[in-house]
């Protein structure tokens, strides 16, 4: 649940208020999430009811768990759904005790079955992911982060795909390679500090009309003003990125906040989504290499309904059934329905789970 602050204070003061607030979370968030647990209920049904009140859904015929909201706990509730919908592409490994608890949750979430609780997670969430989780996107960076030192990165033959000097390589499943560097045109030199390789969990694309065409965004050479080459021009460079590696797992974070006239505000706008996708092609590479453009598949889409005030996180996810065959769910902590296809795609994505065919 997005945090909620009530602040007749001046405009400008509200972000400050914000952080502090924010930061008094962090130190006291698990008090926080059994003491909210009656406010989070109530705001968070609230949400619930006149969100479903929106969705038409059927009956469900098969009877997928849902999650207990056990006090603000949609945002994770919709993250543990989204990750279930993948769970099989994850190779998470039971070597901690909270990895050992995030593959029996997800585990339970692709079988029939009452609803689940979440309490247990929370549990084993102390110490590393002591963060300030009031939001998804934050909270499922957090258990990526933390999941992926439970694996063991197995050194990819990289030899085709990378050039010599970036051939560090990682093999977690939800991580995309870019590369980035800083360029001047004045001199043409690249920054001393060269070409550099960066795994990202989550990419953060800008709200756009498209998905496509927010992506190609985040690929733009980004001017920097106040950047002093060492050829003596200011203002004359530009940090390059490029994609240089598609992941098995693609997950994306649509930035919905943003801050207009010193206020944080919500981009309400839809962005259209494929269910089906090929990788798209970026035009001139920064390393000029061919990257490979896989097919990806929509798996999950997590919503965020509501203001910046406060609001409820719901998750869309797809199961499998035998074989090939799959179905869309619609979960809001313990409600689970079945939705069409098309029902999903009406939805404000927030974050956006594809899986590689
Ligand atoms: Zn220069």
């Amino acid at each position: 649940m997005i945090l909620f602050v009530q602040d007749s204070s001046p405009a400008n003061s509200k972000v400050s208020v914000l952080l502090h607030v924010k930061l008094f979370l962090a130190h006291n968030w698990r008090l926080l999430l059994g003491g909210s647990a009656v406010l989070g209920l109530c705001t968070g049904a609230w949400y619930g009811i006149r969100h479903r009140r929106r969705i038409k859904r059927r009956p469900a015929k098969s009877r997928y768990p849902g999650l207990h909201n056990i006090g603000n706990s949609c945002y994770l509730n919709s993250v543990l759904q989204a990750l279930a919908a993948v769970s099989n592409r994850l190779q998470i490994q039971p070597t901690t005790p909270f990895t050992a608890e995030l593959l029996r949750i997800l585990t339970s979430l692709n079988k029939r079955g009452g609803t689940l609780n979440a309490q247990s997670l929370v549990a084993t969430m102390g110490g590393s992911l002591n963060c300030e989780q009031q939001d998804a996107h934050e909270l499922l960076q957090a258990m990526l982060a933390v999941a992926s030192k439970s694996q063991n990165p197995v050194q990819e033959n990289t030899a085709n795909v990378y050039p010599a000097q970036t051939t560090e390589s990682r093999s977690i499943p939800w991580e995309l390679s870019m590369a980035n560097c800083v360029r001047c045109t004045a001199c043409g030199q690249t920054s001393d500090a060269g070409v550099r390789i960066t795994n990202i969990a989550i990419l953060t694309l800008p709200p756009s009309t498209m998905l496509e065409s927010s992506f190609l965004t985040v690929l733009q050479p980004d001017h920097l003003a106040d950047y002093s080459c060492h050829c003596g021009k200011i203002g004359a460079s530009f940090k390059l990125s490029s994609l240089v590696r598609w992941p098995p797992i693609l997950v994306l974070h649509v930035q919905r906040l943003g801050v207009a006239n010193t206020m944080i505000v919500k981009e309400e706008a839809a962005m259209q989504f494929p269910v089906v996708m090929q990788a798209w092609r970026q035009e001139g590479h920064l390393l000029r290499m061919a990257v490979e453009r896989p097919v990806y598949m929509l798996a999950a889409v997590i919503e965020h309904v509501g203001g910046v005030g406060g609001g409820h996180y719901i998750a869309y996810r797809r199961v499998r059934e035998n074989g090939n065959r799959s179905r869309w769910l619609y979960c809001s902590d313990s409600i689970v329905s079945e939705v069409t296809v098309d029902q999903v795609l009406l939805s404000q994505a927030y974050i956006l789970v594809y899986e590689r065919t």
